[in-house]
């Protein structure tokens, strides 16, 4: 099958889980999540008009995207992957929306940057390490309340939350626990679900998917 017609698949379980649920929001965002993959690959689905893709690594996408989003400004780019703070500017040259605040200095050199520089908008999410793993990024649930007042109130556009659960748990008790956190800060955006647990996501509440694998097959 193609890569084109594993999207096709893709959006329509989207579309049937979100249907399932009887949620009353808008229907969830896909990114497609396009790492290790070259802008080749990539085309059949520029060229059917999706939009919103994801990558991992400031310079990664860098090379791949950089001239696209020039000649497609409607293009959205959204990064995934831990953010350096010495790539915070290349970050926020190239990315429309930042998934990964997940630490005050971070918070705080973004800030910085976006007063010394026309960016344009900006959107971000805070990145919740919901099962506490020591070698995940993210925040800690337990200091997810205060940072994300502290983002707040340095200006940034926070939108939403994001998170990866780890891989040997089931995945619907992060999910929840992360709708729970935004709900309390009023933040509609919800991040989560990935090529093996969209649908759930989708089924608790996920307003954007980030699915890799599935639609472009298996990664080197
Ligand atoms: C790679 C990646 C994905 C996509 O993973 P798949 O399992 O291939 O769908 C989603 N989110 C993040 C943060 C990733 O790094």
């Amino acid at each position: 099958m193609s890569v084109k017609s594993h999207y096709k698949l893709v959006c329509e379980n989207i579309k049937t889980a979100y249907k399932d649920a009887k949620r009353q929001d808008k229907e969830p965002v896909l990114a497609v999540v396009t790492k290790n993959f070259p802008l080749d690959d990539v085309m059949p689905l520029i060229e059917v008009g999706h939009k919103v893709f994801g990558e991992n690594k400031v310079q990664e996408a860098e090379q791949k995207w950089a001239e696209i989003k020039k000649q497609k400004p409607d293009l959205e780019l959204h990064l995934i992957g831990p953010l350096q703070t010495n790539k915070i500017k290349e970050a926020l040259g190239l990315f429309d929306v930042i998934q990964t605040i997940d630490r005050e200095k971070l918070a705080d050199k973004i800030a910085e940057e976006l007063k010394k520089a026309e960016y344009g908008d900006k959107k971000f999410f805070i990145q919740v390490n919901t099962g506490s793993e020591e070698q995940k990024a993210g925040i800690l649930p337990k200091d997810a309340d205060a940072f994300i007042d502290y983002c707040k109130k340095l200006g940034l556009n926070i939108v939403g939350l994001m998170c990866i659960p780890p891989v040997e748990d089931e995945p619907s008790p992060h999910f929840a626990l992360l709708k729970k956190i935004a709900k309390k800060h009023s933040l509609k955006e919800l991040s989560m679900g990935m090529s093996d647990d969209y649908e759930i996501a989708v089924q608790l509440g996920a307003s954007l998917v980030r699915v890799g694998s599935a639609i472009m097959g298996s990664r080197a």
